[in-house]
């Protein structure tokens, strides 16, 4: 492998490099920052900013593109400890609607760590809504994506908290996953609730009603916000047809070009009391249904 002998040969020349350091598929998930190359912005929500890097160590232009997370603002211990479970959730998860894990950048020694995934080209489901306008069966082949990462999350005990359009990314016209891990929290075996105190920055929006009377989040808090989301999809991510925050979106009239099953599904996630709404299971049942 000529890759390998030219690396060699620079290893001799250059001694400072050590040589764990200078085999990078020694460990495949450690990202040495020398070699990445920036892109361009992808995005960015409250906490973290995410770009487009090419991950070429070989530095023969044949790299690879990678997402690249960093927190925003870089401080509080607080914060970082936030941002590391983030990042060990991530690695934890492995499903075809979950973004993947790819690696970490650490510099500093360890003070400041990026979060390498795999980039999704077409964005957030949110842009990709704005461009394209999803007749009825594409919207529901994508919110049955979405139920199916959530599923598999909920089946690892995690509650996500965030699940909105712009935390969902787009693969490919046929191929959504969930990304976004920042606001997960575990439930332990037994619990029911996690109850939170938070700043202004909370995505009120997305929230069910015992979150924001109670400030209870629960495998049922998800599935309201996920009513939301399918909600967003079927207006096309026009949040012109959106309700003011603290609306009951029960209320909400049926999308156009919307079949009333789906919106009775929405309104069955927005039930008040969690314990009717749906599971991500019984919903993958129902979608898988109305797609026949
Ligand atoms: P935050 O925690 O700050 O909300 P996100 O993880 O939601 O950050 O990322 C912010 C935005 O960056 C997303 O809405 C999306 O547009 C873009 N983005 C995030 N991850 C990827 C990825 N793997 N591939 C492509 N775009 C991404
Ligand atoms: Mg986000």
């Amino acid at each position: 492998r000529t890759v390998l002998r030219e690396l060699t040969e620079l290893q001799i020349k250059n001694p400072d490099i050590s040589p764990l350091e200078s085999l990078p598929d020694a460990d495949p998930n450690v990202f040495l920052k020398r070699y990445l190359k920036k892109i361009r912005d992808l995005g960015e929500g409250h906490f973290g900013k995410v770009m487009l890097y090419v991950y070429d160590p070989a530095n023969d232009g044949t790299g690879d593109y990678v997402a690249v997370k960093a927190l925003k603002h870089e401080g509080g211990s607080h914060l970082h400890e936030g941002w590391m479970k983030e990042i060990e959730i991530l690695k934890s998860l492995y499903h075809s609607n979950i973004v993947k894990y790819k690696g970490c950048c650490s510099e500093l020694g360890g003070q400041t760590v990026q979060l390498i995934m795999e980039f999704l080209p077409l964005g957030s489901l949110r842009e990709y809504l704005a461009k394209h306008r999803l007749g009825v069966a594409h919207s529901l082949l994508f919110a049955q994506q979405i139920c199916q990462g959530m599923d598999y999350l909920h089946s690892k005990r995690y509650i996500h908290r965030d699940l909105a359009a712009r935390n969902v990314l787009v693969e490919n016209e046929h191929l959504v996953k969930i990304g976004d891990f920042g606001l997960t929290k575990y439930i332990p075996e037994g619990d029911v609730y996690y109850r939170v105190r938070e700043d202004g920055v909370s995505p009120v929006y997305w929230y069910a009603i015992e979150c924001l009377k109670e400030s209870k989040f629960s495998f049922s808090s998800d599935i309201w916000s996920f009513g939301v989301t399918l909600y967003e999809v079927l207006t096309h991510g026009d949040h012109r047809q959106s309700p003011p925050v603290a609306t009951n979106p029960f209320t909400l009239p049926c999308p156009r070009d919307c079949p009333s099953e789906v919106h009775m599904l929405m309104q069955h996630c927005w039930d008040f009391d969690p314990a009717r709404r749906p599971s991500f299971k019984s919903l993958i049942e129902s979608i898988e249904a109305i797609r026949k």
